[in-house]
C-alpha cells in the first residue's frame, strides 16, 4: 500500500450544492493555508433517484452541473501538483433500488474517493431541519428512525459503492438518541465495513450541530478501531474556513486511542497517511 505523511481533509462541499459558500479553489487555497497535504473536494452528488423536476438547489447541484464540476476539480489537480494533492470526490446518497443507477454515475468520471451517506430513509431527510419535528414526536419514533437508519447503512456499506461513509451516527444530529444502545445493528454495520473493507469518517461537522460532538460518538469510535476499520479525516466544511475544522483536537484523540495512521484515497486506491506526532 502507497504511504505518505500529513494531514488530509476529506469532506468539503462547494458553492454548487446551494447550500455551502466559496468555490472549490478556495477550498483548496485554505488547506494549502493550513498546511495539509491533501484536500478532497466532494460535493452533493444530483438527486439520481428522483425525476429532474424534484431537483432542489439548495440541497444539491443539477445533474447538468456535474460535468463542468469535475473539470474544475480536475484542473485544480492539475494546478496546485506539488504544492498539495487535490482530490476529485463526491458525496454520493446511498437510496436502496437505485444502485445500478449511482455506480453508472460514479464510473463515468474519475473519481478518486467516494463517500457514501444515509440522508434519505424512504421518504425523509434524516437531518434536514424540517425533520427535527419528527425526533421531537418521544422515544418511539426516535428509536424507529435510528433503527431504520443503521439497516439502511448496513445495506449501504454492503452495496461496495463507496469508499468512505460520512457522518456515520448522522440521527444523532439534532441530539436525539434512542434510550437503549441499538447494538445490535451497530455490530451489525462494523462487521459489514470490516467484511467490505470500507472506510469511515471522523468528522467534525457535528460539533457545528446541535449534539456537539464529532461523527462517530467516543463509544462508536472506540468500537471502530478495535475492529480496524480504516479511518479517514474531514470536516465537511460548508465554507472555506471550516477546512480542517478542529483537526487539531481529532489527532490527540485518535493517538489516545491508539490510531497513528488514517487514510486517503487516489483513483479509489487507499493511501496511509501517517498521523503528525505530537
Ligand atoms: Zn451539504
Ligand atoms: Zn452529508
Amino acid at each position: 500500500m502507497l504511504a505518505a505523511s500529513g494531514l488530509a481533509d476529506l469532506h468539503t462541499h462547494t458553492f454548487r450544492c446551494g447550500h455551502a459558500r466559496g468555490h472549490e479553489e478556495d477550498y483548496v487555497r485554505q488547506a494549502i493555508a493550513l498546511g495539509l497535504s491533501v484536500v478532497a473536494v466532494t460535493d452533493h452528488i444530483p438527486f439520481y433517484w428522483l425525476p429532474p423536476e424534484a431537483h432542489d438547489p439548495t440541497l444539491a447541484m443539477a445533474p447538468e452541473q456535474l460535468p463542468a464540476y469535475v473539470d474544475s476539480v480536475l484542473a485544480l489537480k492539475e494546478k496546485y501538483r506539488g504544492t498539495i494533492e487535490v482530490l476529485l470526490g463526491i458525496e454520493a446518497d446511498y437510496v436502496e433500488g437505485h444502485e445500478a443507477r449511482l455506480a453508472e454515475i460514479l464510473q463515468s468520471y474519475p473519481f478518486d474517493v467516494v463517500l457514501g451517506s444515509v440522508h434519505w430513509l424512504d421518504g425523509f431527510w434524516v437531518d434536514a431541519p424540517s425533520s427535527q419535528k419528527l425526533y421531537e414526536q418521544g422515544p418511539a419514533k426516535v428509536e424507529a428512525i435510528w433503527g431504520a437508519y443503521w439497516q439502511k447503512l448496513e445495506k449501504a456499506i454492503r452495496s461496495q459503492l463507496f469508499d468512505v461513509m460520512a457522518h456515520l451516527d448522522l440521527p444523532k444530529k439534532f441530539g436525539f438518541f434512542p434510550e437503549r444502545p441499538l447494538a445490535d445493528l451497530e455490530s451489525r454495520v462494523i462487521a459489514a465495513l470490516t467484511a467490505t473493507g470500507t472506510a469511515v469518517e471522523v468528522s467534525t461537522a457535528g460539533r457545528r450541530k446541535p449534539v456537539g460532538e464529532d461523527y462517530p460518538s467516543p463509544s462508536l469510535l472506540e468500537r471502530l478501531v478495535a475492529a480496524g476499520v480504516p479511518l479517514v479525516l474531514s470536516s465537511d466544511a460548508h465554507a472555506p474556513e471550516e477546512v480542517g475544522f478542529g483537526f487539531s483536537e481529532v489527532i490527540p484523540r485518535l493517538s489516545r486511542l491508539g490510531v497513528n495512521e488514517v487514510f486517503y484515497f487516489r483513483r479509489r486506491q487507499p493511501v496511509t497517511l501517517r498521523l503528525p506526532c505530537e
